[in-house]
């Protein structure tokens, strides 16, 4: 049997997580919430004016996939958690219509405040924005990234893309693995594509978690 298999065998006996060094963990989570404290008194931009609370993301801080979004929207800036309105519930089904579970994975947006009106974040809040997201991809460190639409390419690649030419598509960021999809809230006004969308989640998982 090899690593992979042993893994498998171990999940089937109902072990979740296995924790290979507790300390790395610890740490890696300590680094996240010094980070989190600087985001909910970041001035960087405007957008920290109307928000109630800067969201960081959440999630398995070992996972080998981090989803990345645009931005908080009404739901997440009132629970300060990412992806818990409409679309998230559907970033959720998708991922656990793959076999997977929500807290398998870690899921951030490429802004932590959320845009008034939930318009898209400028190029400049972006940038403003994007050493936070940086940090908790070099702490995390997953093999996979999952871009959920075009704010989520541009800010990960600084050059605009069209989602639809681009979903599908397996990228490299820094070495790691960039798999590109819809923004689930796309999804939800183009339910025709909703298929698509939980095919490509499932693939995006695959490849992280090696089955
Ligand atoms: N849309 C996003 O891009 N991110 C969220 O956290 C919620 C909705």
């Amino acid at each position: 049997m090899d690593i992979k298999e042993i893994l498998h065998v171990l999940k089937d006996l109902g072990f979740d997580e296995i924790i290979i060094d507790n300390s790395i963990t610890q740490n890696k989570i300590k680094l996240l919430e010094e980070i989190n404290k600087e985001i909910q008194v970041c001035t960087k931009c405007d957008l920290h004016k109307e928000r109630k609370q800067a969201v960081l993301g959440e999630g398995n801080p070992n996972s080998p996939i981090m989803f990345i979004g645009e931005a908080p929207g009404e739901e997440e800036d009132k629970q300060g958690r990412p992806f818990v309105g409409r679309a998230g519930q559907l970033l959720t089904k998708a991922i656990e219509l793959a076999g997977y579970k929500r807290s398998d994975v870690y899921i951030a947006n490429i802004n932590k405040c959320r845009p008034p009106g939930n318009r898209t974040p400028t190029v400049e809040e972006q940038e403003a924005c994007f050493p936070y997201l940086k940090r908790q991809i070099d702490i995390i460190n997953p093999k996979v990234l999952c871009l959920l639409g075009a704010t989520a390419y541009r800010g990960i690649f600084k050059r605009e893309a069209k989602i639809t030419k681009e979903r599908g598509n397996i990228l490299d960021y820094e070495g790691k693995k960039v798999y590109v999809t819809y923004h689930p809230a796309y999804v939800l006004r183009n339910p025709k594509e909703e298929e698509i969308f939980f095919e490509d989640i499932k693939n995006a998982l695959d490849l992280a978690f090696g089955r």
